[in-house]
This record gives C-alpha cells, structure tokens and sequence, in this order.
C-alpha cells in the first residue's frame, strides 16, 4: 500500500510505529495496519512533513485527522479480524478507514461533510483499498441497512452512547467511542454486546476529540 516514497518518509514512518509501540500498542496486527498505510497520503500535502508525528492536524472544514496514537488505540480496543464487518462513523480525512480496512473484512464508514468524504474517497483509492464504503449523512443514526457489525468505531465525542448504534451492533460486537463535553477532555468507552439488551460498558483513557453533530449526538 504504501508505494514509491523516499527514504526519509519511509524512515519517519517506521519511528511513528516504533512509538506506538513504546506506548503501548501490543497487538501485533494494528502495528502492521499502522505501517502499511502511508499517512502522508490522507494529510493536506503542506503538513505531509509532519505527517508522521503522533498529533492530530487540520484537514478543512473544521476537522482533524486523528492522532496515530488514538487511531491505533481504538482500533486495537474495537478487537477487529479479517472477518470483521465495521461501522466507522467519522471519516474525516479517511486515514482511520484505511487502518481498519487493512485488518477488517469490510469497512463502512459515514461522514457529515461532503468535502471531506470525497477528499478520503479520492485518498482510499489512490492508497488501493478496496474493502471500505463511505456514505455522507448523520452517522448517530448508525447505517441500519448494514447491520449488524463486529465493531463500530466512533472518530467524534457525543454526549452518551446512540441507542442507534447500541442497536446495529452485532451480539459479541464491541463499540469505541469518546464520551463527553465538546470542550474535552472525554472518556474513551469500550461497550460489548453480550445479550440483547446486555451491554458491558467500559472506560479506557482520556482522550480529546472533536463534537458528534447529530440527531444521537450534541445539536449543531
Ligand atoms: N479518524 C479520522 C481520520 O483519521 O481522519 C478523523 C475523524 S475527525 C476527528 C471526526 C470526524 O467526525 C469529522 O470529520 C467530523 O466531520 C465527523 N463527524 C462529526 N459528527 C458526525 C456525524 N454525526 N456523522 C458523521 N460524521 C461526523
């Protein structure tokens, strides 16, 4: 996936996952989806020198593209294999979408801002992914005509868990998602489906995001 780069991209790819891993990513396959999908790609090209830097940066509209940090965290947190379906809402920049299409069976992910799903559009074919959908909507409303899911993945922080999404998780399925006030710092929470109407909710770490907009989440 990651193509002709020169040397120096390739070896500021490298310390950011060697990074992610002297913080604490363990698993494995996040490491290997970190490395193989160039972030430099899914970055406005005058920050591509900070591209692999463990922040968030600018990508228009308001929004950022996540922290490797984060996007490695939530990935390995939402537990996901090579038969996983996943709902990712939040596309962004679509960086996170390709980290999760590189392990996950299929991805489908929504966005509220047109220009930003079709800047990512245009991102995910040209790294080749091949295995992750964009819609352009009110991702709180999960995407009911593909569920149930393994995993939901939520790139924004709302004020409580959609009952939505509660609902198109698959049983056994696991949401991420950040809890809190706009203003930050939220609650990363991990919820797993046990039963039907049996959620096993759990805290994780502090994180910042950006707002959920949406009907499940805080008002525009
Ligand atoms: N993970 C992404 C990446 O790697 O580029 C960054 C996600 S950014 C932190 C959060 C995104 O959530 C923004 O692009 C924002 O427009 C989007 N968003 C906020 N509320 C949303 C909603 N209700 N439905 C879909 N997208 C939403």
């Amino acid at each position: 996936m990651t193509g002709t780069r020169d040397k120096q991209t390739e070896e500021r790819h490298r310390a950011m996952v060697d990074l992610l891993r002297k913080r604490g990513i363990r698993s494995q396959r996040v490491l290997d989806a970190m490395q193989r999908v160039p972030r430099d790609i899914f970055v406005p090209r005058h920050l591509a020198e900070l591209a692999y830097e463990d922040g968030a940066l600018p990508i228009g509209e308001g929004q950022t593209i996540s922290q490797p940090y984060v996007v490695a965290l939530m990935t390995e947190a939402a537990g996901i294999s090579a038969e996983s379906r996943v709902l990712e809402i939040g596309t962004g920049s679509g960086y996170s979408t390709a980290v999760l299409a590189s392990i996950a069976g299929q991805v489908f992910s929504i966005e509220r801002h047109e220009a930003l799903a079709e800047a990512a559009l245009r991102r995910l074919s040209e790294t080749g992914v091949e295995n992750a959908t964009i819609k352009i909507g009110d991702g709180t409303l999960g995407w009911p005509e593909r569920a149930p899911f393994d995993a939901i993945v939520v790139a924004a922080a709302g004020p409580r868990i959609p009952d939505a999404l509660r609902a198109q998780l698959a049983i056994g399925g696991r949401l991420i998602m950040p809890v809190g006030s706009g203003a930050g710092p939220q609650t990363l929470t991990s919820v797993v489906r046990r039963g039907t109407n049996d959620f096993e909710t759990r805290s994780l770490s502090k994180v910042s995001f950006v707002p959920l907009i949406g009907a499940q989440g805080w008002q525009r």
